[in-house]
């Protein structure tokens, strides 16, 4: 069923009741040219674009729990390409553009809405760096400003230039960055992966790897029994470690928790998205009125989707620390999510070890706007076997060769900090 103005007032005339299931929930139905664990917006991405740009449709699709319930449901729907590395710049921009005409492609509503990212600087160090930065996506065709005071002022007078304890003297603007609607997106591409026949089965956990004699991956092991398969491709975010591990696999990743929060509405107030550079602190505003906020990761190992009271404490500090006003309003939710820190904070998107394994997987808290881009990286690698040009440096050996691609500078150990 295609959605236009034109079905919503047919299912309008016809009292709402001619509305079809958004996709497919399909039974295994193996074997299968590709299996994709994990249906969060990387693996469902995936699955659509192997059967749009490579014309693979027979793929599953296996989530342990219901499309969206992961991470995909619980971010803080930011998405932008303002990196500074070569390694990384390309790729998000790529992400970027296909976010650009997404709604389109899938025919779907995920609210993208480019209303601009905007990082404040506090110090003159900061300034250069953001400067090298802007610099750096210019050079690669990416939309940024840099910003004086004056400037952030007309943007967002509310701020608390003059009294605090981190005075703002500008910012580094995307204008092309904003939110999307986290769990639309991934409806989204549920929606128009099963209109290309592939089958998405929820409530079916991967519970281990079918190999040869060879070591070659046949399949996967789950509480529905045994689905076969030519090739494996694992996107379960949070969980890379333990399904890795399934396979012999010891990943260079930590998993930790980190917590989102949303206030009750209010009127618009909030012109974009605004991230502190004093403190870990980033908001922005739904559609429905509620500012949506969130900080650094609880900072210890962890797989409990929910977060602990002192990060509740030094996020809101953050907030309070640029914007004085938002101490007034009410918190209504907050919720935890399992991000996989890699050591240098880039994500992989390569082959595994093991023939017939592939990997994606280390998207720290940040893989959200990069659903569109990794999707299309990572059913390339599947269907030709060798890295998308704008997702080469995403190498799993990096780690092990010393080419990283450490976009904080936090060298190769950030957990020592
Ligand atoms: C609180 C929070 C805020 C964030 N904010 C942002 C942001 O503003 N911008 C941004 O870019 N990124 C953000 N992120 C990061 C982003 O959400 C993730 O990097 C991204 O969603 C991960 O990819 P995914 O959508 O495929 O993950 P998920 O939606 O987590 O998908 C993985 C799926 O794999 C399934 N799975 C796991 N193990 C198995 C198994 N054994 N068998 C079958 N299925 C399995 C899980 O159930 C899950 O549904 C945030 C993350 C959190 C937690």
């Amino acid at each position: 069923m295609r959605y236009s103005i034109f079905s919503l007032a047919r299912a309008a005339l016809s009292g709402h009741r001619n509305w079809k299931p958004t996709w497919r929930d399909a039974s295994p139905n193996g074997p299968y040219d590709v299996v994709i664990v994990g249906g969060g917006g990387h693996g469902l991405a995936t699955a659509y674009y192997l059967a749009k740009v490579h014309g693979i449709s027979k793929v599953a699709v296996i989530e342990k729990g219901w499309i969206g319930g992961g991470n995909a449901g619980r971010n803080t729907t930011i998405i932008r390409s303002n990196y500074g590395l070569d390694g990384n710049v390309p790729f998000y921009e790529w992400s970027m553009k296909l976010w650009e005409g997404l709604e389109q492609d899938l025919n779907y509503n995920a609210m993208i809405s480019q209303r601009g990212v905007l990082n404040l600087y506090h110090s003159d160090g900061q300034r250069d760096a953001f400067a090298r930065r802007g610099n750096a996506m210019r050079l690669h065709g990416v939309d940024a400003e840099l910003l004086d005071q004056d400037g952030v002022r007309k943007i967002a007078p509310f701020l608390n230039f003059e009294h605090a304890r981190f005075p703002i003297q500008g910012g580094l603007l995307q204008p092309r960055g904003g939110t999307a609607r986290h769990d639309a997106v991934v409806w989204g591409y549920a929606r128009a992966a099963s209109d290309r026949g592939v089958d998405i089965i929820q409530n079916c956990e991967v519970t281990g790897f079918a190999r040869a004699s060879d070591g070659r991956v046949t399949g996967v092991e789950t509480n529905r029994g045994t689905i076969g398969c030519d090739k494996v491709a694992v996107a379960v975010a949070g969980n890379s470690s333990r399904v890795a591990a399934m396979a012999g696999l010891r990943l260079p990743i930590e998993s930790h928790v980190l917590q989102a929060f949303v206030t009750e509405a209010l009127k618009p107030i909030l012109p974009g998205v605004i991230t502190f550079g004093g403190g870990h602190f980033y908001v922005s505003q739904s559609d429905k009125g509620g500012l949506v906020f969130g900080g650094d990761i609880d900072g210890y190992n962890s797989y409990a989707q929910r977060g602990n009271l002192p990060v509740v404490e030094d996020v809101c500090e953050g907030g309070m620390a640029i914007m004085p006003m938002i101490g007034r309003v009410r918190m209504l939710r907050s919720w935890g999510g399992i991000v996989d820190m890699s050591m240098d904070g880039s994500p992989i998107i390569d082959r595994s070890p093991i023939p017939g394994l592939y990997l994606n997987a280390g998207w720290c808290y940040g893989g959200f706007k990069a659903t569109p881009a990794s999707g299309w990286c990572f059913a390339h690698l599947i269907a030709r076997d060798e890295p998308h040009i704008t997702a080469a440096a995403f190498r799993l050996d990096r780690f092990a060769t010393g080419h990283l691609i450490d976009e904080k500078g936090q060298g190769a150990q950030p957990n020592l900090h």
